[in-house]
């Protein structure tokens, strides 16, 4: 893996990128980006102003600043997803000025043509403008398959009538995804098919549809089922690699991530450490937030915690934390190299919300998970990772420290949890295969490649 792409031929075409201004958006776009580059692309990134990224990271990529004048690197904490949609996604007129800089961008490209656009999936007002300039419009899809199968499949289960479910049906198996619970259902977070976040996804699934090509951060042995259901509904070309086995996320990183966290992991002892990180949205309540502390410290094994700015709701940094932790055997951080701590020799397991770049990062580095969604796609990738991969254990109750201190056992500690870890690194050796010469992701970018290139 490597962090700077390598200098290849240049192929004197441009392609035009587009995250979204969220950190879990931000990360596989740019990972993506640099791999177009190192197969001779020139990359323009449009951003906006919100979240933008370190532009000093890429210099070998062209910022343009769209949609926004705020000032710059404001970061995204406590406001909803929904207040950030509306404020972007949905904005007016993010359609008109888009279509002035591709315009722009579109003159200007003629020693170098602009060969196609791609923009995250949910910047759904990006397919009109593409159409109407005759730009091919690909899509990055930044959960994994099997979540793009379900949210696809929202009205279908809105029509079944199970977002309104009580509580007496939590446990039922939803039929139409018997590998589902329909409490996972209802932890996506959406209460009809009429609420903002149903419509985003709807439109979302529509736009995604209607593009030339759709990319996932994934690969093929991992969600080979998924991909052969995937394609009734998706029939527009289909790419997947998993891209942190390309380069990591960190350049991307909006928070300073703590390089100290290494001395520390050096001195322990190999497999010995609970990495523990809930992503840069997900927020816990202050009595969740005891007991996962609690619950740590009883599980008697060594843990490196991230608790970001803004993750406890109404608290700030470790302020309420229990008199003397971390402990000698903890240590507590705000922000973490993630992808270089799970593949320390010292971490022995993750306990993650299951955010789709979380989990690939853990997949790449063949490490163990116990998964706590909280909401949109991670539930679904909970099961997908306890139930199917077999390589982690679902926290379905809730946070509750004797539950928490009991699955960090079963995972580190038990006999049960070394057939889970074994499990864990044969998924990173058949990722490993999947980008050798000849493998299924090496095969998925050279057939993207060919694809960009015959526009
Ligand atoms: N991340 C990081 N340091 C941390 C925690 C997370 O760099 O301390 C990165 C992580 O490597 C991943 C991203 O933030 O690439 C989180 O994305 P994910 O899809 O897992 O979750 P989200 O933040 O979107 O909920």
């Amino acid at each position: 893996m490597e962090n700077q792409p390598e200098t290849t031929v240049r192929v004197h075409r441009r392609i035009i990128i587009f995250p979204l201004p969220l950190q879990g958006h931000i990360n596989p776009m740019l990972q993506l980006a640099n791999l177009l580059y190192s197969k001779g692309f020139s990359i323009t990134i449009l951003h906006t102003n919100f979240n933008a990224p370190k532009i000093s990271n890429y210099p070998h990529f062209t910022f343009i600043s769209v949609l926004d004048n705020g000032p710059e690197n404001e970061h995204f904490s406590k406001s909803s997803l929904i207040e950030f949609a509306h404020k972007f996604i949905f904005k007016q007129e993010g359609a008109d000025e888009l279509r002035v800089q591709l315009e722009r961008l579109l003159a200007s490209g003629k020693d170098e043509p602009v060969s196609c656009l791609i923009t995250d999936a949910l910047w759904h007002f990006t397919q009109s403008v593409a159409d109407s300039l005759n730009l091919p419009r690909l899509v990055l899809r930044t959960t994994s398959v099997y979540s793009t199968i379900v949210y696809s499949s929202i009205p279908l289960l809105d029509d079944r009538g199970y977002f309104t479910l009580d509580q007496s049906h939590w446990e039922e198996h939803v039929e139409e995804f018997p590998l589902l619970k329909v409490k996972d259902i209802l932890k996506m977070g959406i209460k009809s098919i009429k609420d903002p976040y149903a419509e985003l996804i709807g439109d979302m699934v529509k736009q995604a549809k209607a593009s030339s090509g759709i990319i996932w951060n994934s690969f093929k042995e991992l969600e080979e089922t998924e991909l052969q259901r995937v394609q009734i509904d998706f029939s527009i070309p289909r790419f997947l690699f998993p891209f942190p086995k390309y380069f990591a996320a960190s350049s991307s990183s909006l928070l300073e991530q703590d390089r100290t966290v290494f001395p520390w992991l050096d001195q322990q002892l190999p497999k010995s450490v609970l990495y523990v990180s809930f992503g840069s949205i997900s927020q816990v309540k202050e009595e969740e937030y005891l007991e996962i502390a609690h619950g740590l410290v009883n599980s008697k094994q060594p843990f490196l915690w991230v608790v970001r700015p803004g993750l406890v709701t109404g608290s700030t940094w470790l302020e309420s934390l229990p008199d003397g932790f971390p402990g000698e055997k903890g240590r507590v951080v705000e922000w973490a190299p993630q992808q270089e701590v799970l593949a320390h020799e010292a971490t022995g397991a993750f306990w993650t919300h299951g955010g789709w770049n979380s989990t690939l990062e853990s997949v790449c580095e063949g490490v163990a998970m116990i998964c706590s969604p909280f909401l949109g796609d991670q539930p679904l990738d909970a099961r997908f990772i306890s139930q199917v991969l077999r390589i982690g254990v679902y926290l379905e109750n809730g946070l509750q420290r004797e539950e928490i201190s009991n699955a960090i056992r079963r995972v580190m500690v038990d006999e049960e949890g070394k057939e889970i870890r074994d499990r864990a690194r044969a998924w990173k050796q058949k990722a490993n295969v999947s980008i050798i010469k000849g493998g299924s992701s090496t095969e998925s970018i050279e057939s993207l490649v060919n694809y960009i290139s015959s526009f």
